[in-house]
Protein backbone atom coordinates (compact mmCIF):
# COMPACT_ATOMS: atom_id res chain seq x y z
CA UNK A 1 0.00 0.00 0.00
CA UNK A 2 1.35 3.70 -0.86
CA UNK A 3 1.55 5.97 1.58
CA UNK A 4 -0.33 8.34 -0.24
CA UNK A 5 -3.19 5.63 0.02
CA UNK A 6 -2.72 4.47 3.57
CA UNK A 7 -3.08 8.05 4.75
CA UNK A 8 -6.16 8.98 2.75
CA UNK A 9 -8.02 6.01 3.96
CA UNK A 10 -6.85 6.82 7.72
CA UNK A 11 -8.88 9.92 7.29
CA UNK A 12 -12.13 8.44 5.79
CA UNK A 13 -14.95 8.37 8.46
CA UNK A 14 -16.53 5.00 8.10
CA UNK A 15 -19.38 5.67 6.42
CA UNK A 16 -17.12 6.83 3.32
CA UNK A 17 -16.13 3.07 3.53
CA UNK A 18 -15.99 1.35 1.76
CA UNK A 19 -14.11 3.08 -1.10
CA UNK A 20 -12.26 2.54 -4.03
CA UNK A 21 -9.16 4.56 -3.86
CA UNK A 22 -6.63 4.97 -6.80
CA UNK A 23 -3.26 6.03 -6.85
CA UNK A 24 -3.00 7.91 -10.31
CA UNK A 25 0.92 8.78 -9.15
CA UNK A 26 1.68 5.26 -8.93
CA UNK A 27 -0.22 4.22 -12.07
CA UNK A 28 1.45 7.08 -14.19
CA UNK A 29 4.88 5.81 -12.87
CA UNK A 30 4.24 2.04 -13.68
CA UNK A 31 2.79 2.97 -17.16
CA UNK A 32 5.75 4.98 -17.63
CA UNK A 33 8.37 2.49 -17.04
CA UNK A 34 5.85 -0.33 -18.82
CA UNK A 35 6.39 1.97 -22.16
CA UNK A 36 10.29 2.50 -21.04
CA UNK A 37 10.75 -1.45 -21.18
CA UNK A 38 9.14 -1.66 -24.78
CA UNK A 39 11.13 -0.82 -28.26
CA UNK A 40 9.84 2.15 -29.97
CA UNK A 41 7.94 -0.29 -32.72
CA UNK A 42 5.59 -1.56 -29.76
CA UNK A 43 2.56 0.57 -29.47
CA UNK A 44 0.89 0.09 -26.43
CA UNK A 45 -2.72 0.14 -25.89
CA UNK A 46 -4.78 0.13 -23.08
CA UNK A 47 -7.64 -2.24 -23.15
CA UNK A 48 -10.47 -0.04 -21.24
CA UNK A 49 -12.70 -3.25 -20.36
CA UNK A 50 -10.23 -3.83 -17.22
CA UNK A 51 -10.87 -0.36 -15.38
CA UNK A 52 -12.43 2.46 -17.48
CA UNK A 53 -12.77 5.27 -15.09
CA UNK A 54 -12.06 8.64 -17.01
CA UNK A 55 -9.52 9.49 -14.07
CA UNK A 56 -7.76 6.20 -14.83
CA UNK A 57 -8.12 6.69 -18.73
CA UNK A 58 -6.68 10.31 -18.58
CA UNK A 59 -3.82 9.28 -16.26
CA UNK A 60 -2.51 6.54 -18.31
CA UNK A 61 -2.71 9.38 -21.56
CA UNK A 62 1.09 9.94 -21.69
CA UNK A 63 2.47 6.50 -21.53
CA UNK A 64 0.37 4.96 -23.93
CA UNK A 65 -0.61 5.01 -28.02
CA UNK A 66 -4.10 4.70 -28.00
CA UNK A 67 -6.83 2.51 -26.47
CA UNK A 68 -8.89 -0.81 -27.26
CA UNK A 69 -12.63 -0.17 -26.65
CA UNK A 70 -15.17 -3.03 -26.91
CA UNK A 71 -18.22 -1.55 -27.49
CA UNK A 72 -20.38 1.03 -28.30
CA UNK A 73 -20.35 2.40 -25.22
CA UNK A 74 -16.86 2.03 -24.32
CA UNK A 75 -15.97 4.02 -27.40
CA UNK A 76 -17.96 6.67 -26.78
CA UNK A 77 -16.78 6.93 -23.41
CA UNK A 78 -12.75 6.84 -23.99
CA UNK A 79 -13.54 9.43 -26.96
CA UNK A 80 -15.02 11.60 -24.17
CA UNK A 81 -12.14 10.83 -21.53
CA UNK A 82 -9.29 11.39 -23.98
CA UNK A 83 -10.48 13.25 -26.95
CA UNK A 84 -7.68 12.98 -28.91
CA UNK A 85 -6.71 9.18 -28.20
CA UNK A 86 -6.36 6.65 -31.14
CA UNK A 87 -8.82 3.78 -30.52
CA UNK A 88 -8.96 -0.08 -31.93
CA UNK A 89 -12.64 -1.28 -31.94
CA UNK A 90 -12.81 -4.97 -31.26
CA UNK A 91 -15.42 -6.88 -29.79
CA UNK A 92 -17.62 -9.48 -31.03
CA UNK A 93 -21.58 -8.93 -31.86
CA UNK A 94 -21.05 -5.32 -33.25
CA UNK A 95 -24.50 -3.54 -33.84
CA UNK A 96 -25.18 -1.78 -37.31
CA UNK A 97 -25.50 0.98 -35.13
CA UNK A 98 -22.23 0.40 -33.26
CA UNK A 99 -20.29 0.09 -36.43
CA UNK A 100 -21.42 3.17 -38.19
CA UNK A 101 -20.77 4.83 -35.18
CA UNK A 102 -17.58 3.61 -34.81
CA UNK A 103 -16.52 4.49 -38.72
CA UNK A 104 -17.94 8.29 -38.39
CA UNK A 105 -15.76 8.21 -35.04
CA UNK A 106 -12.61 7.34 -37.11
CA UNK A 107 -10.99 4.77 -35.17
CA UNK A 108 -7.54 4.49 -35.70
CA UNK A 109 -7.77 0.58 -36.09
CA UNK A 110 -10.51 -2.04 -36.70
CA UNK A 111 -10.45 -5.49 -35.36
CA UNK A 112 -12.95 -7.35 -37.48
CA UNK A 113 -14.09 -10.40 -35.77
CA UNK A 114 -16.54 -12.25 -38.39
CA UNK A 115 -17.25 -12.17 -41.97
CA UNK A 116 -20.32 -11.20 -41.40
CA UNK A 117 -18.87 -8.21 -39.78
CA UNK A 118 -16.75 -7.56 -42.39
CA UNK A 119 -20.27 -7.39 -44.85
CA UNK A 120 -21.30 -4.79 -42.43
CA UNK A 121 -18.80 -2.54 -42.03
CA UNK A 122 -18.59 -2.36 -45.60
CA UNK A 123 -22.28 -1.46 -46.38
CA UNK A 124 -21.88 1.09 -43.83
CA UNK A 125 -18.53 2.53 -45.68
CA UNK A 126 -20.59 2.38 -48.98
CA UNK A 127 -22.71 4.53 -47.33
CA UNK A 128 -20.11 6.73 -46.42
CA UNK A 129 -17.82 7.84 -49.64
CA UNK A 130 -15.40 10.39 -47.13
CA UNK A 131 -15.14 7.53 -44.61
CA UNK A 132 -12.02 4.89 -44.30
CA UNK A 133 -10.65 1.84 -42.12
CA UNK A 134 -7.74 -0.28 -41.47
CA UNK A 135 -8.45 -3.39 -40.98
CA UNK A 136 -6.83 -5.60 -38.65
CA UNK A 137 -7.95 -9.47 -38.61
CA UNK A 138 -8.96 -10.85 -35.35
CA UNK A 139 -7.63 -14.64 -35.47
CA UNK A 140 -8.22 -17.81 -33.08
CA UNK A 141 -4.87 -19.33 -33.81
CA UNK A 142 -4.28 -22.69 -32.75
CA UNK A 143 -1.21 -21.89 -30.71
CA UNK A 144 0.73 -24.29 -27.40
CA UNK A 145 3.81 -25.66 -28.99
CA UNK A 146 6.74 -25.23 -26.74
CA UNK A 147 6.87 -22.89 -24.05
CA UNK A 148 3.00 -22.73 -24.30
CA UNK A 149 3.08 -26.11 -23.22
CA UNK A 150 2.76 -25.75 -19.64
CA UNK A 151 0.25 -23.17 -19.57
CA UNK A 152 -2.84 -24.17 -18.54
CA UNK A 153 -4.92 -21.56 -19.15
CA UNK A 154 -7.72 -20.84 -22.06
CA UNK A 155 -5.53 -20.41 -25.00
CA UNK A 156 -6.54 -20.05 -28.74
CA UNK A 157 -7.46 -22.89 -31.13
CA UNK A 158 -10.24 -23.96 -29.50
CA UNK A 159 -13.83 -23.43 -29.87
CA UNK A 160 -14.50 -19.47 -28.77
CA UNK A 161 -17.53 -17.08 -30.14
CA UNK A 162 -14.21 -14.38 -30.91
CA UNK A 163 -12.29 -14.02 -33.89
CA UNK A 164 -11.53 -15.79 -36.73
CA UNK A 165 -10.49 -19.25 -37.34
CA UNK A 166 -7.45 -19.38 -39.78
CA UNK A 167 -9.09 -20.90 -42.73
CA UNK A 168 -11.69 -17.75 -42.51
CA UNK A 169 -9.49 -15.18 -41.73
CA UNK A 170 -8.04 -15.97 -45.21
CA UNK A 171 -11.43 -16.01 -46.54
CA UNK A 172 -11.50 -12.59 -44.97
CA UNK A 173 -8.29 -11.55 -46.56
CA UNK A 174 -9.47 -12.28 -49.87
CA UNK A 175 -12.09 -10.24 -49.66
CA UNK A 176 -9.92 -7.52 -48.73
CA UNK A 177 -7.27 -8.15 -51.19
CA UNK A 178 -9.17 -8.81 -54.79
CA UNK A 179 -9.45 -6.20 -56.62
CA UNK A 180 -12.46 -8.28 -58.48
CA UNK A 181 -13.72 -9.20 -55.10
CA UNK A 182 -16.99 -8.07 -53.69
CA UNK A 183 -14.98 -5.00 -51.44
CA UNK A 184 -13.11 -3.96 -54.08
CA UNK A 185 -14.49 -0.92 -55.53
CA UNK A 186 -13.96 -0.08 -51.78
CA UNK A 187 -10.20 -0.18 -51.92
CA UNK A 188 -8.23 1.95 -50.22
CA UNK A 189 -10.84 2.75 -48.51
CA UNK A 190 -10.94 -0.79 -46.75
CA UNK A 191 -7.72 -1.59 -46.34
CA UNK A 192 -6.41 -4.89 -44.91
CA UNK A 193 -3.34 -3.51 -42.53
CA UNK A 194 -2.63 -7.00 -40.34
CA UNK A 195 -4.02 -9.26 -38.05
CA UNK A 196 -4.90 -9.35 -34.43
CA UNK A 197 -4.73 -12.30 -31.71
CA UNK A 198 -5.40 -11.80 -27.69
CA UNK A 199 -5.43 -15.56 -27.22
CA UNK A 200 -4.78 -16.05 -23.43
CA UNK A 201 -4.28 -14.63 -20.52
CA UNK A 202 -2.15 -14.93 -17.55
CA UNK A 203 0.80 -15.52 -19.19
CA UNK A 204 4.35 -14.54 -18.00
CA UNK A 205 7.01 -12.45 -20.34
CA UNK A 206 8.55 -15.65 -21.86
CA UNK A 207 5.23 -17.48 -22.48
CA UNK A 208 3.71 -13.95 -24.17
CA UNK A 209 7.05 -14.26 -26.02
CA UNK A 210 6.61 -17.29 -27.55
CA UNK A 211 2.48 -17.21 -28.47
CA UNK A 212 3.74 -13.50 -29.93
CA UNK A 213 6.10 -15.31 -32.23
CA UNK A 214 3.86 -17.47 -33.43
CA UNK A 215 0.98 -14.93 -34.19
CA UNK A 216 3.50 -12.62 -36.28
CA UNK A 217 5.02 -16.21 -38.18
CA UNK A 218 1.29 -16.74 -39.15
CA UNK A 219 0.82 -13.12 -39.95
CA UNK A 220 3.72 -12.96 -42.30
CA UNK A 221 2.92 -16.26 -43.99
CA UNK A 222 -0.89 -14.40 -44.52
CA UNK A 223 0.59 -11.70 -45.80
CA UNK A 224 2.94 -13.66 -48.49
CA UNK A 225 0.19 -15.13 -49.73
CA UNK A 226 -1.98 -12.91 -50.15
CA UNK A 227 1.12 -10.58 -51.39
CA UNK A 228 0.02 -7.58 -48.82
CA UNK A 229 2.82 -5.94 -46.39
CA UNK A 230 2.51 -6.92 -42.96
CA UNK A 231 1.85 -3.35 -41.92
CA UNK A 232 0.69 -4.54 -38.39
CA UNK A 233 0.60 -7.33 -35.33
CA UNK A 234 -1.58 -6.81 -32.35
CA UNK A 235 -0.37 -9.45 -29.99
CA UNK A 236 -3.43 -8.60 -27.69
CA UNK A 237 -3.17 -8.62 -23.63
CA UNK A 238 -3.23 -11.16 -21.00
CA UNK A 239 -0.05 -10.02 -19.10
CA UNK A 240 0.48 -11.99 -15.95
CA UNK A 241 -1.02 -10.37 -12.47
CA UNK A 242 -0.20 -12.42 -9.27
CA UNK A 243 -3.00 -11.87 -6.51
CA UNK A 244 -0.84 -14.69 -4.98
CA UNK A 245 2.10 -12.61 -4.88
CA UNK A 246 0.95 -8.45 -5.25
CA UNK A 247 5.18 -7.72 -4.81
CA UNK A 248 5.31 -9.63 -8.12
CA UNK A 249 5.51 -7.89 -12.10
CA UNK A 250 5.16 -8.99 -14.69
CA UNK A 251 8.90 -8.87 -16.36
CA UNK A 252 7.98 -5.76 -19.10
CA UNK A 253 12.74 -5.54 -19.54
CA UNK A 254 12.43 -9.12 -20.47
CA UNK A 255 9.13 -9.08 -22.66
CA UNK A 256 10.42 -5.71 -24.44
CA UNK A 257 13.50 -7.36 -25.69
CA UNK A 258 11.80 -10.46 -27.22
CA UNK A 259 9.89 -8.04 -28.94
CA UNK A 260 12.89 -6.29 -30.33
CA UNK A 261 14.66 -9.20 -31.62
CA UNK A 262 11.10 -10.17 -32.77
CA UNK A 263 11.04 -6.78 -34.79
CA UNK A 264 14.35 -6.92 -36.14
CA UNK A 265 13.42 -10.16 -38.11
CA UNK A 266 10.34 -8.07 -39.80
CA UNK A 267 11.78 -4.82 -40.58
CA UNK A 268 8.54 -3.13 -41.85
CA UNK A 269 6.41 -4.22 -38.86
CA UNK A 270 4.40 -2.15 -36.07
CA UNK A 271 3.99 -4.96 -33.41
CA UNK A 272 1.24 -3.73 -30.73
CA UNK A 273 0.26 -5.06 -27.15
CA UNK A 274 -3.25 -3.99 -25.36
CA UNK A 275 -2.56 -5.01 -21.93
CA UNK A 276 -5.69 -4.21 -19.82
CA UNK A 277 -5.04 -5.98 -15.48
CA UNK A 278 -1.55 -5.59 -15.80
CA UNK A 279 -1.59 -1.73 -16.12
CA UNK A 280 -3.97 -0.95 -13.40
CA UNK A 281 -4.61 -3.69 -11.17
CA UNK A 282 -1.68 -2.28 -8.65
CA UNK A 283 -2.90 1.05 -8.75
CA UNK A 284 -6.12 0.76 -7.18
CA UNK A 285 -7.31 -0.59 -3.51
CA UNK A 286 -10.66 -1.25 -1.78
CA UNK A 287 -10.84 -0.43 1.61
CA UNK A 288 -13.28 -0.92 4.09
CA UNK A 289 -13.99 -1.89 7.88
CA UNK A 290 -14.93 -4.62 9.47
CA UNK A 291 -18.26 -4.84 10.80
CA UNK A 292 -18.84 -8.21 12.66
CA UNK A 293 -15.81 -10.94 13.90
CA UNK A 294 -17.66 -14.34 14.66
CA UNK A 295 -16.47 -17.39 15.73
CA UNK A 296 -18.34 -20.36 13.60
CA UNK A 297 -17.44 -24.15 14.25
CA UNK A 298 -13.95 -23.01 15.05
CA UNK A 299 -13.26 -20.61 12.20
CA UNK A 300 -13.21 -17.06 12.64
CA UNK A 301 -15.18 -14.92 9.97
CA UNK A 302 -14.57 -11.30 9.52
CA UNK A 303 -17.53 -9.69 7.92
CA UNK A 304 -16.32 -6.25 6.00
CA UNK A 305 -18.28 -3.04 5.23
CA UNK A 306 -19.28 -3.99 1.43
CA UNK A 307 -18.22 -7.53 -0.32
CA UNK A 308 -17.87 -8.93 -3.89
CA UNK A 309 -20.82 -6.73 -5.38
CA UNK A 310 -18.25 -4.18 -5.07
CA UNK A 311 -15.21 -6.04 -5.96
CA UNK A 312 -16.29 -9.41 -7.81
CA UNK A 313 -12.90 -10.15 -8.68
CA UNK A 314 -11.80 -12.69 -5.80
CA UNK A 315 -15.09 -14.44 -6.73
CA UNK A 316 -15.04 -14.96 -10.01
CA UNK A 317 -11.51 -16.26 -10.54
CA UNK A 318 -11.68 -18.19 -6.78
CA UNK A 319 -8.81 -16.43 -5.43
CA UNK A 320 -7.53 -14.72 -2.33
CA UNK A 321 -7.62 -11.24 -2.99
CA UNK A 322 -4.34 -9.87 -0.67
CA UNK A 323 -4.88 -7.47 1.97
CA UNK A 324 -3.62 -5.08 4.57
CA UNK A 325 -4.69 -4.32 7.74
CA UNK A 326 -4.80 -0.96 9.39
CA UNK A 327 -5.69 -0.87 12.75
CA UNK A 328 -8.14 1.46 14.70
CA UNK A 329 -7.54 1.95 18.10
CA UNK A 330 -10.48 3.85 19.20
CA UNK A 331 -13.31 1.43 20.63
CA UNK A 332 -15.64 3.37 22.63
CA UNK A 333 -18.82 0.73 23.03
CA UNK A 334 -19.22 -0.75 26.39
CA UNK A 335 -19.28 -4.21 24.92
CA UNK A 336 -16.21 -6.40 24.30
CA UNK A 337 -14.74 -6.29 20.89
CA UNK A 338 -14.73 -8.84 18.42
CA UNK A 339 -11.20 -10.05 17.42
CA UNK A 340 -9.78 -12.70 15.96
CA UNK A 341 -8.67 -15.56 17.87
CA UNK A 342 -7.71 -18.53 15.72
CA UNK A 343 -4.60 -16.59 14.22
CA UNK A 344 -6.63 -16.46 10.80
CA UNK A 345 -10.08 -15.56 9.27
CA UNK A 346 -12.19 -15.22 6.23
CA UNK A 347 -12.82 -11.94 5.32
CA UNK A 348 -16.80 -12.42 4.21
CA UNK A 349 -18.52 -9.40 2.32
CA UNK A 350 -22.60 -8.36 3.79
CA UNK A 351 -24.08 -10.40 0.81
CA UNK A 352 -26.35 -13.52 1.58
CA UNK A 353 -24.66 -15.78 -0.13
CA UNK A 354 -21.60 -18.43 0.73
CA UNK A 355 -19.97 -16.50 -2.71
CA UNK A 356 -19.39 -13.46 -0.86
CA UNK A 357 -15.88 -14.22 0.34
CA UNK A 358 -12.98 -11.91 -0.42
CA UNK A 359 -10.07 -13.90 1.00
CA UNK A 360 -10.49 -17.49 3.03
CA UNK A 361 -8.80 -18.29 6.27
CA UNK A 362 -6.15 -15.78 5.53
CA UNK A 363 -3.31 -15.50 8.10
CA UNK A 364 -2.68 -11.94 7.26
CA UNK A 365 -5.64 -11.36 9.50
CA UNK A 366 -4.77 -12.55 12.95
CA UNK A 367 -5.42 -10.30 15.72
CA UNK A 368 -7.58 -8.30 13.27
CA UNK A 369 -10.65 -6.61 15.40
CA UNK A 370 -13.92 -5.11 14.37
CA UNK A 371 -13.85 -0.98 13.47
CA UNK A 372 -10.34 -1.99 12.17
CA UNK A 373 -9.44 -1.11 8.58
CA UNK A 374 -8.82 -3.46 5.90
CA UNK A 375 -7.31 -2.11 2.19
CA UNK A 376 -7.72 -4.80 -0.57
CA UNK A 377 -4.71 -4.45 -2.81
CA UNK A 378 -4.63 -5.26 -6.48
CA UNK A 379 -8.50 -3.94 -6.97
CA UNK A 380 -7.26 -1.89 -9.89
CA UNK A 381 -8.51 -3.53 -12.59
CA UNK A 382 -12.01 -5.61 -13.10
CA UNK A 383 -13.08 -4.54 -9.65
CA UNK A 384 -16.16 -2.38 -9.94
CA UNK A 385 -17.18 -2.25 -13.13
CA UNK A 386 -17.50 -6.44 -13.33
CA UNK A 387 -19.62 -6.42 -10.00
CA UNK A 388 -23.52 -7.18 -9.56
CA UNK A 389 -23.42 -3.81 -7.36
CA UNK A 390 -27.26 -3.61 -7.00
CA UNK A 391 -27.49 -6.97 -5.62
CA UNK A 392 -28.79 -7.04 -2.17
CA UNK A 393 -29.30 -3.14 -2.13
CA UNK A 394 -26.57 -2.26 -0.10
CA UNK A 395 -24.93 1.48 -0.51
CA UNK A 396 -22.75 2.11 -3.41
CA UNK A 397 -18.79 2.71 -2.33
CA UNK A 398 -16.80 5.87 -3.04
CA UNK A 399 -14.93 6.70 -5.40
CA UNK A 400 -11.43 8.62 -4.80
CA UNK A 401 -8.42 9.30 -7.34
CA UNK A 402 -5.19 10.51 -5.36
CA UNK A 403 -3.06 12.67 -7.16
CA UNK A 404 0.35 13.34 -5.37
CA UNK A 405 1.86 14.42 -8.04
CA UNK A 406 -0.58 17.34 -9.21
CA UNK A 407 -0.82 18.44 -5.53
CA UNK A 408 1.98 18.80 -5.41
CA UNK A 409 1.85 20.96 -8.90
CA UNK A 410 4.34 18.60 -10.97
C1 LIG B 1 -9.77 -8.34 -22.18
C2 LIG B 1 -8.97 -8.08 -23.37
C3 LIG B 1 -7.70 -7.50 -23.28
C4 LIG B 1 -7.04 -7.19 -21.96
O1 LIG B 1 -6.77 -8.34 -21.25
P1 LIG B 1 -5.94 -8.26 -19.85
O2 LIG B 1 -5.94 -9.64 -19.36
O3 LIG B 1 -6.69 -7.31 -18.98
O4 LIG B 1 -4.59 -7.74 -20.19
C5 LIG B 1 -7.04 -7.20 -24.45
N1 LIG B 1 -7.58 -7.48 -25.65
C6 LIG B 1 -8.79 -8.04 -25.79
C7 LIG B 1 -9.33 -8.31 -27.14
C8 LIG B 1 -9.52 -8.37 -24.66
O5 LIG B 1 -10.72 -8.95 -24.81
Amino acid sequence: MTDTVRRHVAGLAPDALPAFVHDLAALRAHAAAVRAALPERVELYYAAKANPDAPVLAALRSAVDGYEVSSGGELAHVRQSVPDAPLAFGGPGKTEAEIAAAVEAGVHRWHVESEQELHRLAAVLTDRPQASVNVLLRVNLPVGAGALDTVALAMGGRPTPFGLDPERAEACARLLTDPLGPFGALRPRLRLRGVHAHLASGLAAEEQLALAEQIVGWSARLAERHAVALDEVNVGGGMAVDYADPQARFDWTAFGEGLGKLLDRHPGLTLRIEPGRALTAYCGWYATEVLDVKQSYGEDFAVVRGGTHHLRTPATRGHDQPFAVLPVEAWSHPWPRPAVTTGRATLAGQLCTPKDVLARSAPAAAGLRTADRVLFAMAGAYAWNISHHDFLMHPHPGFHYLDDDAAAGG
